[in-house]
């Protein structure tokens, strides 16, 4: 038995993956299962940037490049995070990561000693409160609450501020519950950090996922935040590009030095050729950003429509991502065990709430990236597994 370090005790884990592998094994076994339970669009990643990738791997792009990533893409991504939060933003601010993860623990990693206190959104992206216990520190959860539209009073987050507190991690639009935090929400968040000397790690990787008119306010854009925040945001979902791995930090450039370093110690570098296609990606055409988030509303639209027809679950209609997390205390089931019981015998796979925190017991997770049609079944199949009338999955 190999003896592994004491911290790993601490350290969390994400249960899309593990929920994902118990799914495949029912496939091999022949089961037809439907996949909503993986955070990822099911589009393919836009003509464009591809060509613009092979381009790349022709154009000799295959070798290391420099840490923090390579100068005409981090120019391409200051310039597109300056236009899209009004902000001045130069490239040594820029790090690019493979994946927009890495951001995460390279923030924390940077900036949060043992001992302080990072206040985090619960239910929220478990890598947040993994990376906070790992170093050392108090990972102090926010409870969001369903009647705020998966918000909060400002007064809670007032009181769970002490002098340790170190940062605020915010994740607007937010994963797991869709839920967004309105320009008044962000005023007042920048309002406690300003006044108690905390940074904001902002999880933005959902910006421009958003329906019905709302749009994306980043607190870096408020007088004194640009100096305390960490923006983080890639190209896995708004581009469809999970496998290429590639997201990046916006931060002060002093922060952007250290984080750099962080990079050098781990991964070296983003892939070079995936850095090509990035600034084909923020700089060519949209219109495939456009379409894909046109469907993913006519998506939530009939998942939500569809949820809140079934007796015992309850769903709001999310403003972003392409989440929903209904309420389903009135099914007499725990998240997980419903979670479970829509796996095995619906073929729906989905997540418990409690993939998310605490604070998720009494919901599930679905990612509507999946089809129209695949959808209309699962929501079938989740209706007759509730009723007790038996499905055929294979
Ligand atoms: N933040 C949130 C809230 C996410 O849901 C995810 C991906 N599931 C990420 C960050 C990380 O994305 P990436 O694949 O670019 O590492």
């Amino acid at each position: 038995m190999i003896r592994v370090a004491e911290r790993m005790r601490r350290l969390g884990t994400e249960t899309a993956f593990e929920v994902l592998g118990r799914a495949r094994a029912l496939e091999a076994q022949g089961k037809k299962i439907i996949h909503l339970e993986i955070g990822e669009p099911d589009f393919d990643t836009p003509v464009n940037i591809k060509q613009a990738a092979k381009k790349a791997l022709d154009d000799g792009y295959t070798h290391y490049g420099p840490a923090a990533g390579l100068p005409e893409a981090r120019a391409a991504i200051a310039r597109h995070v300056a236009a899209s939060r009004g902000i001045e933003v130069s490239p040594d601010q820029v790090v690019i990561t493979p994946g927009a993860k890495p951001i995460m623990f390279f923030a924390v990693l940077a900036c949060v000693d043992e001992g302080d206190e990072v206040i985090y959104p619960n239910p929220g992206f478990p890598i947040y409160e993994s990376a906070v216990d790992f170093v050392g520190g108090k990972a102090i959860a926010l409870p969001l609450r369903e009647e705020k539209e998966f918000g909060f009073d400002i007064a809670d987050l007032k009181r769970l501020i002490t002098p340790r507190t170190r940062m605020i991690i915010l994740n607007s639009p937010h994963n797991p519950t869709g839920g967004i935090l309105t320009e008044s929400a962000v005023r007042a968040i920048a309002d406690l950090a300003l006044e108690n000397d905390l940074l904001v790690l902002s999880d933005e990787i959902y910006g421009r996922i958003m329906y019905d008119g709302a749009s994306n306010f980043s607190i870096a854009s408020l007088r004194g935040m640009q100096e305390r925040t960490i923006i983080l945001d890639g190209f896995s979902k708004t581009f469809a590009m999970t496998g290429w791995r590639l997201g990046y930090g916006v931060m002060p450039e002093e922060l952007a030095r250290h984080v750099t370093r962080l990079q050098i110690n781990s991964t070296s570098c983003t892939s070079s050729f995936s850095q090509i296609a990035a600034v084909e990606a923020l700089t060519g055409p949209q219109r495939d950003v456009e379409l894909m988030v046109e469907e993913f509303k006519r998506r939530r639209d009939l998942i939500v429509d569809g949820l809140n027809g079934i007796p015992g679950i309850r769903c709001r209609k999310p403003l972003g991502a392409f989440y929903v997390f209904p309420n389903i205390t009135g099914t007499g089931k725990s998240s997980r065990a419903l979670a479970d019981q829509l796996l095995n015998e619906a073929g729906v796979a989905c997540l418990s709430g409690t993939a998310f925190g605490r604070f998720g017991e009494g919901y599930l997770r679905f990612s509507y990236a999946n089809s129209i049609p695949n959808i209309e079944k699962a929501l079938e199949r989740i209706a007759r597994v509730l009723k007790h009338q038996s499905v055929s999955i294979g």
